[in-house]
């Protein structure tokens, strides 16, 4: 079959840059912003003040965000495309990588007023049950015959949670497990749950948001260096021109990333730093796929982490990959803010 338009040869990873606004206690204590966003020119530029001398350095991205942009507008110029994808029978991944507390998780999952009246969805949704939204209204518009399935798992420490089985988080033999077999990778034990409709997917995300709060508990942190993986798949059923039925499947996985201090922190050049749990082994394995992808370098070494044996068919080859990369606007947090911009910017 002839390749559909617009569809190339080469890796499609696209990066964006969004920089959360200033938190209230910021402003108050006239905390000063070293960032500012051109979304026109799609560039952030970072201000310094390097030994009294005011320096500029400015980052470009496919897309950029400022603390303004609303969960709405993210969505709509970054997001509907991959979607739109994934319902054409494609895998494709959404990454938010950086610091923590600079808004992953308000892109991912939303404030906390994410959930909606029934009906509409409130502004502070964020990319989960906005995705979810626009999949049960493509199957509606088609009137087709589609299973919508999510999982939800935690990656910590290279160990696999299921975040919606109601089994103990502590309970060893729980432990899901990776396995390889010809058709790819399969996460045994983990639990799928069928969603009937938008609506239900507040549901799901407590139910994982709870386990994880559970799980935190047992470990301080945790989730800073967790990475969560929110994976949708789709099967829909087509009737073919000869009256024959096809399935087409297509998965998308939204990724909440560990702090992107976890990877500078390991990343010192001081053996010092490096102790034990110190060193996010998918973190860094990630970056070295992405690189591997875009500088179409022989060897992708996927199998150096569980993160990304899990995602491998979903990363490279015809998939779209997006990362959206999050930073805050302020000066305590600028040399973690240059980290990101300077890794983001290496993924393009
Ligand atoms: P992370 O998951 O990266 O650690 P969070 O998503 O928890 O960060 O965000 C930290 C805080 O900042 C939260 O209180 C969140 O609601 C707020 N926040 C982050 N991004 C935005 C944004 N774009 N608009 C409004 N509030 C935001
Ligand atoms: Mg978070």
């Amino acid at each position: 079959a002839a390749p559909a338009a617009g569809e190339n040869e080469g890796v499609n990873v696209q990066v964006l840059l969004r920089c959360r606004p200033m938190s209230d206690k910021e402003i108050a204590e006239r905390t000063p912003q070293v960032i500012s966003c051109n979304e026109v020119l799609r560039e952030a530029t970072l201000y310094q003040n390097v030994g009294g001398k005011q320096m500029s350095r400015t980052f470009r991205f496919d897309k950029v965000f400022s603390s303004e942009a609303s969960q709405e507008k993210l969505f709509k110029q970054a997001i509907v495309p991959i979607v739109q994808e994934v319902m054409e029978g494609f895998n494709c991944t959404i990454f938010a990588y950086g610091q923590t507390g600079t808004g992953k998780t308000y892109t991912m999952e939303g404030g906390p007023r994410r959930s909606d009246d029934g009906k509409s969805l409130s502004a502070e949704a964020g990319v989960i049950p906005r995705s979810i939204k626009q999949i049960f209204d493509t199957i509606e518009a088609n009137n087709a015959d589609s299973t919508v399935k999510v999982t939800f798992l935690e990656l910590y420490n290279e160990e696999l949670t299921d975040l919606l089985s109601f089994d103990d988080v502590k309970d060893d033999s729980k432990r899901l497990r990776l396995l390889e077999d010809r058709n790819g990778v399969v996460v045994q034990g983990l639990e799928e749950v069928v969603v009937k409709s938008a609506t239900e997917i507040y549901q799901v995300l407590d139910r994982g948001t709870a386990k994880r709060r559970t799980a935190e508990t047992l470990l301080n942190k945790r989730s800073s260096r967790s990475h969560s993986v929110f994976s949708i798949t789709i099967h829909m059923r087509e009737s073919s021109a000869d009256g024959e039925d096809v399935v087409k499947v297509g998965k998308l996985n939204l990724v909440d990333l560990a702090g992107s201090e976890n990877i500078s922190r390991s990343g010192a050049k001081d053996g010092r730093a490096r102790e034990a749990g110190s060193i996010n082994q998918s973190l860094l394995t990630l970056g070295r796929v992405i690189t591997a992808l875009v500088e179409h370098s022989g060897h992708v070494p996927y199998r150096d982490s569980k993160l990304t044996r899990l995602l491998r068919e979903s990363l490279g080859g015809k998939t779209k990959t997006c990362i959206i990369a999050t930073i805050a606007p302020t000066v305590q947090c600028q040399e973690e803010t240059i980290s990101t911009l300077d890794y983001a910017h290496r993924a393009k």
